[in-house]
């Protein structure tokens, strides 16, 4: 059972008994927006506005209460907000933890906003946002970053402060916002709240808001829109969904939790333990980001048979997506209309096969390597569709990697169809030792064992991708930390591979 602690149970009751008084629920007592803003999801005509009214952020209800509060929100092309394009009021509802998804409609397409909340005398942080551009119309440039993996007690979020200096026109999160366990590295910079594994709602939201106090998170978070999708860790670590290991129960309170403090449209809202995560969000004829879901419909990963008994790994209707989204996903695919086609996903694609032979199954069987067959359906799927420039956009392993992608990875002179941009871990511990097999695996060019994210800026002739490292993320104090391209690469328009630049 959750052991919450006894100071945060009374604070939390004593909070709950003011708030629900007549004439006071209207307005918290003290400032409700210690989570600052977030926007994601955006489209031509608008996007997701996302705050969280919470005044003591590490208290079970957050310091609110049990009463809905009304929260006023305004957007602007201006930053002072000296003429508003459109504006509402959202209620704030106890019961999704004082969350606000307010979705304004009718703005102009691929342009700068910005915009803030409003509750009693209180008002938010400024946040940035964008606008898709509209369908057909074919911007210059995009850039957007890549990020993943940011256990809070592993590090100092430099990472974070990088992405919202590069003002990037999207932010893509790749899985492990926060982590459901403590940290068993030694080298520790800050601790969760007292209890070890989350496994409640009122400890998922807690686990959130923590996250949410650091100040480097919620200036990436206001500085672009993000398209958000989980991996294991928002549940548990490695859990699989179809006949899952986990409890409907705390799927139901994670994915609540993760929709909560996400900026996410009211329709993903999770019920009866499932959430709608997958989507895809287009920007102009340029790119279209497919963000896909490999944990809901996942079988169990294969037994690891000490690589000798590779039957249930090589199983030929192994999914790792499940049958409607790898439909979903080639469907899209097929009907185009976009140069680039980023498909936003959560573990590594490409073949890491430690012995590099097909005889052998010497690999991660949480990646795609432990669902050969589901991986191969869409790979072949991309060569037979002719997807122009098909880009894998991967999190999860905690190291930056640079892939090219093949149908049979065991065929060194097959041609390559694509390529994966693997971010690393923005604090995650990234473990010691060289990668086996990576003379095995000629299509695995890069890899570095440092914290950072990836910037991808892109335009119609040609792709950069910007591995970027943070020097520490155990000093504090930015001053003292630098960050830096540490390699690059780019891919040329309707040719398949990496290049080093
Ligand atoms: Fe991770
Ligand atoms: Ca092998």
């Amino acid at each position: 059972m959750p052991k919450l602690s006894r100071r945060t149970f009374i604070l939390g009751s004593v909070a709950a008994g003011l708030l629900t008084m007549p004439g006071i629920a209207t307005a918290a007592l003290r400032y409700p927006f210690e989570l600052g803003v977030a926007s994601g999801d955006p489209r031509p005509d608008g996007m997701v506005l996302w705050t969280r009214l919470a005044p003591a952020p590490l208290d079970v209800g957050g310091g609110m209460g049990t009463a809905n509060v009304a929260v006023q929100w305004e957007i602007s092309k201006d930053a002072n907000f000296a003429t508003i394009a459109a504006s509402g009021t959202e209620t704030a509802v106890a019961g999704e933890a004082h969350s606000v998804h307010a979705e304004p409609r009718g703005l102009a397409a691929g342009t700068e906003y910005y915009y803030r909340f409003k509750t009693g005398e209180h008002v938010s942080p400024v946040g940035r946002t964008k606008t898709a551009p509209a369908a057909g119309v074919e911007p210059a440039s995009v850039t957007f970053a890549m990020a993943s993996c940011a256990h809070f007690e592993e590090g100092w979020y430099h990472a974070y402060r990088g992405i919202a200096n590069d003002d990037p026109d999207l932010v893509l999160f790749l899985g492990d916002y926060m982590y459901e366990k403590q940290s068993g590295q030694s080298t520790k910079v800050r601790g969760y709240v007292d209890f070890d594994e989350t496994d409640t709602l009122d400890e998922y939201r807690v686990r959130y808001a923590q996250h949410k106090t650091d100040p480097y998170l919620q200036a990436a978070h206001a500085a672009a829109p993000w398209l958000a999708v989980f991996d294991d860790h928002e549940l548990k670590n490695n859990w699989w969904g179809y006949q899952s290991d986990v409890t409907a129960t705390r799927k139901q309170a994670a994915f609540q939790a993760f929709w909560e403090n996400m900026p996410m449209p009211k329709s993903m809202k999770p019920a009866n333990a499932a959430i709608p995560l997958y989507r895809r969000v287009g920007w102009g004829s340029l790119a279209r980001f497919h963000m896909m879901d490999t944990r809901q419909y996942r079988w169990k990963q294969a037994p690891n048979n000490n690589n000798t008994n590779c039957t249930e790994l090589n199983r030929t209707d192994r999914t790792l997506t499940g049958v409607a989204q790898e439909k979903w996903l080639l469907d899209g695919l097929a009907a185009g209309g976009s140069r680039w086609d980023f498909l936003g996903q959560q573990v590594f694609f490409a073949s890491q096969d430690n012995d590099g032979a097909a005889s052998t199954c010497d690999v991660n069987e949480d990646a795609w390597d432990g669902y050969p067959a589901s991986r191969k359906r869409i790979a072949q799927g991309i060569v037979d569709r002719h997807v122009r420039n098909p880009i894998v956009l991967t999190g999860d392993v905690h190291r930056h990697w640079a892939n090219d992608l093949r149908v049979n990875y065991f065929d060194h002179a097959s041609p390559l169809f694509g390529s994966e941009l693997v971010t690393t871990s923005v604090t995650s511990n990234g473990g010691t030792g060289t990668p086996a097999g990576l003379d095995k695996n000629p299509h695995l060019h890069y890899v570095a064992n440092k914290r950072g994210y990836v910037r991808v800026t892109f335009t119609p002739a040609q792709l950069t991708a910007e591995f970027m490292t943070v020097s520490s993320v155990f000093e504090k104090d930015p001053a003292k930390v630098t960050i830096g391209v540490e390699k690059r690469y780019v891919v040329q328009d309707g040719v398949a591979g990496l290049h080093s630049a």
